[in-house]
């Protein structure tokens, strides 16, 4: 699979920890491993979590467990180590220092001691007065007690770039070709916590770390500038950049998790997807199929064929019409066993179920799954149409519209029924049906949906069921009778 033209590259997913894992992590993780796998280099997982305002303690687990759950493993992060260790950006706070003690040296960075409320203030000026945004440089050029005596000092600075009137804004996107960018701000690279921003951090990291491409969201197109001046000042060779288009909502707007649960990355295992269909999903956002019949591809077809020139730059519609339909496709294509394990696996994880099932229910699981199976969309949907299946007869809600709907003969009905299973020999879904079919269809006389239906009714408490005699053969006969007199 490896194409031995192209030389190995490295390639990293740089997540900041700021919650549940947004679907856009996953997306780029795909590509960048795609790549990896490509070229026989290597994927690596980066935590920048620089930004303390913004730490969730538990996002860094919720990323390990759902790219692992998607099936895209790292070659060297923070959990599993690797050469470039360590990972984590916090854990690295010496390295950032003595880059920015030398921009500071060759006059390419500055301290800066304005205040928060100074900054605020200014870019009030600038807005109302629609003058050049940005810092204005009152820093520059001036000591700390200089600075001291005009108003809106602080007493930590922060350390600024000089960007320089003829700083270059266009570059060449691996994808997009040559891509223009805003002129950059004096961006501050070194907070007054002492803490790097993303935007020094990550060109110290990618250069020590030999990322030979960087793929990320367009969104960082204009920070892009940017990092290419802290490459040049710093002597470094800028990796390839690759900027991939945003995820969209149906309506064209950028995925978010505040409006779309589909943007968080849970959610989907939350909701029952396979990961193997979501990550067949992602495959097919800005990227045409592997193969034009089918749309259907595991990612070893994915990397086969993977090029950079493939992805298209119009933000994909994120369509989850396609998902579901994928989903109900490798549900499908999942032996009956398999697909009962994944369906535990799934009530376990959302703590439906204890941890150590009861291996009975396990068992009927396994059993049922053949009454569902195609008709499944997501896991989720496993339990709610098998239920009735694991509820108590005594607890067992008969739905009251299809009761009042029944019909005048669900009585007579329902105890035509109970008499002839109640003596039934061999207790298999061929002898029920044989059975209720004597006694209703030829006995009463009745058209099979009326007589089936007030046993669906009494079994299942449901008029929308599994199949009816399969799913009384896994009920057994005791629990059928009792829920048959129950409705008689
Ligand atoms: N930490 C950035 C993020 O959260 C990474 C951006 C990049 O890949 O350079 O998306």
């Amino acid at each position: 699979m490896t194409d031995s033209t192209i030389l190995p590259a490295r390639l990293r997913v740089a997540p900041s920890p700021t919650g549940d894992p947004h679907v856009g992590t996953a997306y780029m993780s795909l590509f960048n491993l795609a790549y990896a796998r490509k070229t026989g280099g290597a994927f690596v997982l980066r935590i920048e979590d620089t930004d303390r305002a913004r730490y969730v303690a538990d996002s860094e687990r919720q990323i390990f467990q759902t790219l692992r759950w998607l099936g895209l493993p790292w070659d060297e992060g923070p959990d599993v180590g690797g050469p470039y260790a360590p990972y984590r950006q916090s854990e690295r706070l010496d390295t950032y220092r003595p880059f920015v003690d030398r921009l500071i040296a060759d006059g390419h960075a500055y301290y800066c001691w304005c205040s928060s409320e100074r900054l605020a203030e200014m870019r009030e000026t600038q807005a109302r007065e629609k003058s050049a945004t940005g810092y204005d440089r009152l820093c520059l050029g001036r000591t700390r007690d200089e600075r001291a005596t005009l108003p809106g000092f602080s007493e930590t600075p922060v350390v600024r770039m000089l960007v320089p009137e003829d700083a270059p804004t266009s570059f060449v996107d691996v994808i997009r070709g040559t891509v223009n960018a805003p002129f950059p701000d004096d961006q501050v690279i070194l907070k007054a916590d002492g803490f790097p921003t993303y935007h020094l951090a990550v060109v110290v990291d990618d250069h020590l770390m030999g990322i030979t491409h960087v793929v990320r969201g367009e969104e960082w197109i204009s920070s892009t500038p940017k990092h290419l001046l802290l490459y040049r000042w710093l002597g470094l060779e800028p990796p390839a950049f690759a900027h991939m288009p945003l995820l969209r909502n149906t309506d064209k707007s950028k995925i978010s998790k505040r409006k779309n649960p589909a943007a968080r990355l849970t959610w989907f295992r939350e909701q029952g997807y396979l990961p193997e269909a979501l990550r067949n999903f992602l495959q097919l956002l800005a990227y045409p199929p592997a193969d034009d019949a089918s749309e259907v591809a595991s990612f070893d077809e994915f990397v086969a064929h993977f090029d950079w020139q493939k992805v298209n730059t119009v933000g994909p519609i994120f369509d989850l019409d396609k998902l579901n339909w994928l989903n109900g496709h490798y549900i499908r294509s999942l032996a009956p066993a398999e697909l009962a394990e994944r369906v535990v696996e799934h009530l376990v994880w959302t703590e439906q179920w204890p941890a150590d099932p009861d291996p009975v229910h396990a068992e009927l699981v396994a059993r049922a799954i053949p009454l569902v199976q195609e008709r499944m969309v997501t896991l989720a949907e496993a339990l709610a149409k098998l239920d009735f299946l694991f509820t108590a007869d005594a607890d067992l809600v008969v739905d009251p519209d299809a009761l009042a709907k029944a019909g005048p003969d669900a009585g007579r009905v329902v105890e035509a029924a109970t008499d002839a299973l109640a003596s039934l020999g061999e207790w298999t879904h061929e002898a029920i049906e044989a059975a209720l079919r004597a006694a209703l269809v030829d006995g009463l006389g009745l058209k099979p949906r009326f007589a089936f239906g007030p046993v669906r009714l009494a079994i299942t408490g449901s008029n929308v069921s599994p199949p009816l005699f399969e799913s009384m053969e896994l009920l057994g006969r005791e629990s059928s009778l009792a829920r048959l007199a129950a409705l008689a």
